[in-house]
């Protein structure tokens, strides 16, 4: 962290003694720890970060290695599922973040790029098209799969296996379909909105068609509400806790006033925020109850998708698949089933449960750009578990999973697809 230093800033915001006080320090969660399996370090560790917050919050210092262990954190909160005593890791970590956030003062270039991206760039659509433009111009004169190649060779250290991660554009991008409403096929028994995201707009547009497509086939009205923005959720899980509530506010205002059956994302790690908007604001008078009722229409679509009368008129598709969890559909919303039921549901779907399929992949929002060697080593291993199952497509439920796992593909893998579930759907739909 050597553009950050410690200011004497008191301020004791941070997790909750409450939080801090349910740990019995039992270890219980260990294995369940992609970075404590890697590193095998107690400070590393889900019960090694709560001792380290106990320590802060009984007055020690926010100091670089406190940052440090904070921030190798993936935030994937496998370690709330394995926890017996319930600790709300997942916020828990966003509180130190926060806190982390309000006393550390940083250098005046990483204040800037901080700004942008989570000020300016995530919440503009005309600059996140301007992005997406100049992403789809380094592809097509030749510049991204040059990055790759030489990352592939491990040519141009860091940058070069970071430029595995970008993600593509792909025109026309899908903020003109925001206002829109996308009839039902035959009968309308659903009226749906669908929060299309933020980079998701640009690089996975066709996602984002094909999910309106598979819910159109389903007997959904659906609608792409005007005024949506970003979730909130990369804001949040680096600690910029009142941007998350006033893009929040943005999105309860747009879409209180619509009807919906359900609110419907296809990333689950939005998802997983979009779903705790009601704890979000609960400090909130004007919006506590209307982030409550909010938070209770969202679902993922696969969760939705298993929870309606499924279409079930597909063709095969005669493929040997595994499923990578998400970790924020897996242990933030506690959705394991509806995806693999979807799956099992199309026919010729051969389907190979690969080993850990529950740990992250390294993903993890921003992670893999920001914690770029943690996050390449835990791919590293996913991968094997991956290529152990012999299965041709690699299918998952977010688009951030996606983008890691092809990097995986191209970087350890036997050419497998890496497909959303909902994708596949479409395919079996004989898109
Ligand atoms: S976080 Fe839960 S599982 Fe881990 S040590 Fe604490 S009580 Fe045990
Ligand atoms: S959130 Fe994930 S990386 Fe962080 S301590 Fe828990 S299991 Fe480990």
């Amino acid at each position: 962290m050597a553009d950050s230093i410690v200011v004497s800033d008191t301020t004791r915001v941070g997790p909750k003694q409450f939080d801090l006080d349910r740990c019995v320090h039992c270890g219980l969660c260990l294995n369940a720890c992609p970075t404590y399996r890697e590193l095998g370090l107690e400070m590393d560790s889900p019960r090694g970060r709560v001792y380290q917050m106990v320590q802060v919050s009984n007055g020690a210092p926010i100091t670089p290695s406190y940052e440090e262990h904070i921030g190798l954190c993936l935030a994937c909160r496998g370690c709330e599922t394995a926890c017996p005593s319930g600790v709300p890791y997942g916020r828990m970590v966003e509180d130190a973040r926060a806190q982390i956030e309000s006393q550390v003062k940083r250098g005046r270039a990483a204040t800037w790029l901080r700004q942008f991206v989570f000020r300016k760039l995530l919440v503009s659509p005309r600059l996140l098209t301007a992005a997406g433009a100049m992403i789809y111009l380094s592809e097509r004169i030749g510049l991204k799969g040059l990055m790759r190649v030489l990352g592939a060779c491990h040519i141009g250290g860091r940058w070069g296996e970071i430029a595995q991660l970008a993600p593509s554009a792909e025109p026309p991008f899908f903020f003109s379909q925001i206002g829109k409403t996308f009839p039902a096929e035959g009968q309308t028994r659903h009226r749906v909105a669908f929060l299309a995201g933020c980079i998701a707009n640009v690089s996975f547009a066709r996602l984002n068609e094909a999910t309106v497509r598979v819910l159109q086939k389903n007997g959904c009205e659906v609608v792409i509400p005007e005024g949506q923005t970003c979730c909130g959720a990369l804001h949040l899980h680096s600690g910029l806790r009142e941007d998350a509530q006033r893009l929040a506010r943005r999105n309860i205002d747009a879409l209180e006033k619509g009807g919906y059956d359900a609110i419907l994302t296809n990333a689950a790690g939005c998802g997983s925020t979009l779903k705790e908007y009601g704890e979000l604001l609960a400090d909130d008078p004007q919006y506590a109850a209307k982030a409550h009722a909010f938070a209770a229409q969202v679902r993922d679509v696969t969760e939705f998708l298993d929870g309606i009368e499924l279409n079930r008129q597909m063709t095969p598709l005669n493929a040997v698949v595994t499923y990578q969890d998400s970790c924020h559909l897996l242990h933030g919303q506690r959705v394991r089933t509806a995806p693999r039921k979807l799956l099992a549901a199309m026919p010729g779907v051969q389907f190979r449960e690969m080993r850990g399929s529950d740990i992250c992949c390294g993903s993890a929002g921003i992670y893999n750009v920001v914690q770029n060697e943690m996050s390449m080593q835990i791919l590293g291993s996913k991968m094997k578990s991956v290529n152990a199952t012999d299965a041709t497509i690699i299918a998952t439920a977010n688009p951030g999973c996606m983008l890691q796992l092809e990097a995986g593909v191209r970087m350890h893998g036997k050419e497998q697809k890496v497909m959303h579930v909902i994708e596949l759907l479409d395919r079996a739909y004989g898109a």
